[in-house]
């Protein structure tokens, strides 16, 4: 039987969100040993771990916690490590709701385990004490290339490295970590623990090298002269969609890839001390509902706006974004506007943004997605003042590798 038959996970401690909503550094400060033992005391060791089916990588759940239950925390990360090469980014952005902890059987009559914050804990355990250079396998003689230094390469890299092959990594940014350094905000996840991450997957055996556009720089049939017997394209979403509404091209729309990308790998939160500014208005709309919305919003009101509005045209309940980040960027004074579209952006004589006209919708019949389908009310435009427009309504692959290239 559990030690600990709470039926609520033991809670996270953060940042206080009057103090985060003003810095980048991480809202979630992770558990103490205490906080670890006692939440992994909760797992019931099931003969039938439904965890781990929801897993995509397998991860041998129960018998990590059970380590950390018995304060073995080297066995938990070992166990954690033959499977996933990257637990402490894992343990943080994972959608563990809609995976592992969905399957968890404590789910049923309260919370489930809370198995991403244990995955994190583990990790961090053992960046705090240093981390053991990896057993290189024995090498294999075969060449395989990676495109793409996002979570999913950096996955395939680490795997096919523990089987013997020789990876290298092609990345096009001068930075390897994909999504992981360019989208995911600093306060979620510091490029630290991408960093080292990526040192892990390198002391495996693979190489990385960055500004590599592929597509340009060389073809896939380049690589394949070149030696390499696969290629594994991960090249991610890096393409960001647009509304198709008048007023997108004003000064200060952005796209949520390029807003987060200033601020987060080019660092303009630091700016002049970096290279790259950001113009960051005191009203800002974010348009969209899902977790980049969320990102958005929350730098947004880091760089020093007094009003961040996410405004999205479903109800809250059809809202994409993870229950967590939206609890978050509630906490920190983001401004929900549900069932509220956009249909076009208002700029004065120079260009720049001043407001969106928005119209109120409601909700209809369900649509393909199986959510119900919003439905303008006719006569309810309204403008909202605003003076940056950032938008967050989803992403497409990079054309570059899936189109062909003109001669
Ligand atoms: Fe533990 Fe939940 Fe997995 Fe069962 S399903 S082994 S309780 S984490």
């Amino acid at each position: 039987m559990p030690l600990n038959r709470s039926k609520k996970k033991t809670p996270m401690p953060t940042q206080k969100p009057e103090v985060r909503r003003r810095n980048f550094n991480e809202v979630a400060l992770g558990y103490s040993e205490e906080e670890a033992v006692s939440e992994a005391q909760r797992c019931l060791q099931c003969k039938k771990p439904g965890c781990v089916e929801g897993c995509p990588v397998q991860v041998q759940i129960p018998q990590f916690i059970k380590r950390i239950a018995e304060r073995d925390f080297e066995g938990a990360i070992k166990i954690i490590k033959e499977t996933n090469s990257l637990p402490a980014i894992c343990g943080r952005v994972c959608p563990q709701e809609t995976q592992c902890e969905k399957n968890c059987v404590l789910g049923k009559v309260g919370e489930p385990v809370a198995i991403g914050r244990l995955e994190r804990f583990a990790a961090d355990w053992e960046r705090a004490k240093g981390i053991h250079p990896p057993v290189i396998p024995k090498k294999l003689g075969k060449k395989v290339a990676i495109i793409g230094s996002g979570p999913a390469g950096l996955a395939c890299a680490g795997d096919l490295a523990k089987l013997g092959y020789d990876v290298t990594i092609f990345e096009a940014l001068h930075k390897p970590g994909g999504v992981l350094v360019y989208g995911i905000p600093e306060f979620r996840l510091p490029k630290i623990i991408v960093e080292q991450e990526v040192e892990f997957i390198q002391q495996l055996g693979v190489e990385i090298k960055t500004n590599m556009v592929m597509g340009k720089v060389l073809t896939i049939d380049d690589l394949f002269e070149m030696g390499y017997e696969a290629v594994f394209i991960g090249t991610g979403a890096g393409l960001p969609k647009f509304m198709g509404i008048p007023g997108e091209n004003y000064l200060d729309v952005y796209s949520a890839n390029e807003f987060l990308t200033r601020i987060n790998l080019m660092k303009a939160y630091s700016f002049p001390n970096t290279d790259t500014p950001i113009k960051v208005g005191k009203k800002v709309a974010v348009i969209g509902g899902g977790n980049v919305a969320m990102d958005a919003a929350r730098s947004a009101i880091r760089m020093g706006a007094d009003e961040v509005h996410i405004v999205y045209r479903r109800s809250e309940e059809e809202m994409p974004a993870r229950k967590e980040e939206f609890e978050n960027a509630k906490e920190e004074g983001i401004i929900f506007d549900f069932l509220t579209n956009p249909v076009r952006i208002i700029g004065n004589e120079n260009g720049w943004v001043k407001g969106i006209e928005c119209i109120r919708m409601e909700l209809g019949e369900p649509d393909a997605s199986g959510r119900r389908r919003p439905v303008p009310i006719m006569g309810s435009e309204f403008i909202m003042d605003v003076e940056t427009v950032v938008i967050a309504i989803g992403t497409g692959p990079n054309p570059l590798l899936t189109k062909p290239l003109k001669a």
